[in-house]
């Protein structure tokens, strides 16, 4: 009995998280990714069992603690979260690592549980052979070493994915390396403070980025002849507006686009830049602007879109509204926004709307109810964004109603936010730019599927946004109408944050050189989004170019 008791109690741990690894096994269906997946589970679990025959005792003890401690940070992340530990989600867990006691005090009890269910592991590695192995020292010692290479070399050609369903042991020990090797080539690290150099006093206006959620650049007005009625189309006393036209977003998810525009990532460095530069809070604050966050689509201080606890301390006013159903967030937003464009004082403002995100059944109110037939209404008053597919099929028909009820939408959170904008605002000391996060697969080719946005083989409107710049007529920033007409359908958000930065008094020269061109200058923009945004390690991003000929525009109603 004594003589197999590490085998014993090794395959105590494993039974015990059996669920964990079944789950894979049943995902994984069968055929060669099967016979990959058994070969490097087998290979893993031999060289653990053999670890626990490692002579030396200090060096054992050693191998049993790494594992131990390496097993508990990711059971613990799984009781806490139901959830798998990504590579991605860790780098996130060790930048956060200010609140880990924190954590710890709150997440006690599923500490303690699974510390408890870690114990056969720790035991079973440390305790003394019984038997000897007919194996030099050296090759024991190897075992476990050349399991953990061999694990990362597998996530590094897949982007940190690969290990889901192998010995969990291995999994945070493995991303530790890749962690490593990431911050020797500076893909992370620490966070900069700014240090490009500015021309003049403090900013006196507002500085204003809104960012619109799913609104497709060529549902609008101001882009196409049977548009949506927008608002940005018409003239206002005092008022200037320049349409970019069509733009071409970073990504076509939400997170991906959002954390680019608030640190300037460029298409050749994003990973570096999003990581390691200073946030548009950081250069906002350094040129005297007061910085404003109104997040239309969260509540109760929830972070969205990448945003870390660090980020949100560089934040003057978090704004959200936990009282207002979704329907009336962005009319909320309008107010706010109109409060801040009315007192004196210079800010920057970046605002995230709610929009047109899935489900638009209920995003606006009957009134507003213009297009016919749209999809059912009721079931989601107060959802601001769900994977859940209510009355949808994904059928043709069911895309005729989607694209009303779209359309609609569009009608109450783009058209009527505007009007009362620009019926309200005080707009004679204040640039805002208007953009969306991404633009929509509405299906108008007829092709299947569910989804809108974010997939890895999207349609070329996903990447589709609208862009414009609103300023009032007395203020003189950049001169806007010089490269206006080269610009218009040709630029992208990668041409935003250089604006923003141009417009805080960076100088223009040395902020090129690191986030590229401002709208001032002719941009000669890729015209690209990013299909594949979390491509690190070993991976490539994945350019699509918008070829404006594909672009399908809303027929007359
Ligand atoms: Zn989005």
């Amino acid at each position: 009995m004594t003589t197999y008791l590490k085998e014993l109690l090794l395959g105590l741990y494993l039974l015990s998280h059996y669920d964990y690894y079944l789950k894979r096994l049943i995902d994984l269906g069968g055929g060669v990714p099967l016979l990959l997946f058994a070969g490097v589970f087998g290979i893993l679990l031999a060289t653990l069992w053999l670890t626990a025959y490692i002579r030396s005792t200090a060096i054992r003890y050693l191998f049993a603690l790494l594992f131990f401690a390496s097993t508990l940070f990711f059971d613990v992340y799984t009781r806490v979260t139901a959830d798998y530990l990504t590579y991605s989600t860790f780098v996130s867990l060790i930048y956060s690592g200010g609140f880990i006691d924190e954590a710890l005090y709150q997440y006690r009890a599923s500490v303690f549980l699974a510390a408890v269910g870690a114990l056969p592991l720790l035991f079973g590695i440390a305790l003394a052979p019984r038997r000897r192995l007919p194996l030099s020292s050296y090759a024991l010692v190897a075992a476990p070493l050349c399991g953990v290479l061999l694990l990362t070399g597998i996530l590094f050609v897949r982007s940190g994915e690969g290990a889901r369903g192998l010995p969990a042991m291995y999994t945070p020990l493995v991303y530790l390396n890749l962690f490593a090797y990431e911050a020797a080539s500076s893909t992370v690290g620490p966070r900069e403070t700014v240090s490009l150099p500015r021309h003049g006093q403090a900013v006196g206006n507002d500085i204003v980025l809104i960012v619109d959620e799913s609104v497709s650049g060529n549902y609008l007005d101001i882009n196409v002849e049977h548009g949506v009625h927008s608002s940005l189309g018409q003239a206002y006393p005092g008022v200037s507006i320049y349409n970019y036209g069509y733009a071409a977003s970073i990504a076509n998810c939400s997170a991906d686009t959002n954390v680019t525009l608030r640190y300037g990532g460029t298409r050749s460095d994003y990973l570096r830049i999003n990581s390691t530069m200073p946030s548009i809070w950081q250069y906002a604050r350094k040129a005297g602007l007061r910085t404003v966050y109104i997040d239309a689509q969260r509540t109760g201080g929830r972070l969205q879109n990448l945003m870390s606890k660090s980020e949100r301390q560089e934040i003057d006013e978090f704004v959200q509204f936990n009282q207002t159903p979704v329907r009336d967030r962005d009319m909320a937003a309008a107010q706010k926004l109109i409060e801040l464009l009315n007192n004196d004082t210079p800010e920057l403002v970046y605002l995230n709307k709610v929009g047109a995100h899935f489900p638009v059944h209920d995003k606006y109110p009957d009134d507003f109810l213009v297009y016919r037939p749209a999809l059912s209404r009721g079931q989601y008053a107060d959802v601001s964004d769900t994977g859940e597919r209510y009355d949808f099929g994904g059928q043709v028909e069911d895309w005729v109603r989607y694209r009303n009820a779209y359309k609609n939408t569009l009608l109450w959170n783009v058209g009527e936010f505007f009007a009362r904008v620009f019926s309200q605002a005080r707009l004679d000391n204040a640039v805002l730019i208007y953009t969306s996060d991404h633009g929509q697969d509405l299906h108008e080719r007829g092709n299947p599927g569910v989804d809108t946005h974010c997939g890895g083989d999207p349609v070329v409107e996903e990447g589709l946004v609208p862009l414009v710049v609103i300023q009032g007529n007395g203020l003189h920033t950049l001169d806007w109408p010089r490269e206006l007409a080269g610009n218009k359908d040709r630029s992208s958000h990668y041409n935003i944050f250089p604006t923003l930065l141009q417009l805080m008094g960076y100088d223009l020269t040395a902020l090129q050189t690191i986030y590229g061109k401002s709208l001032s200058q002719h941009t000669e923009d890729e015209f690209t989004f990013n299909t594949r945004f979390n491509a690190r390690l070993g991976e490539k991003p994945n350019w699509k170019h918008i070829d404006l000929k594909e672009v399908v525009t809303p027929t007359l109603q």
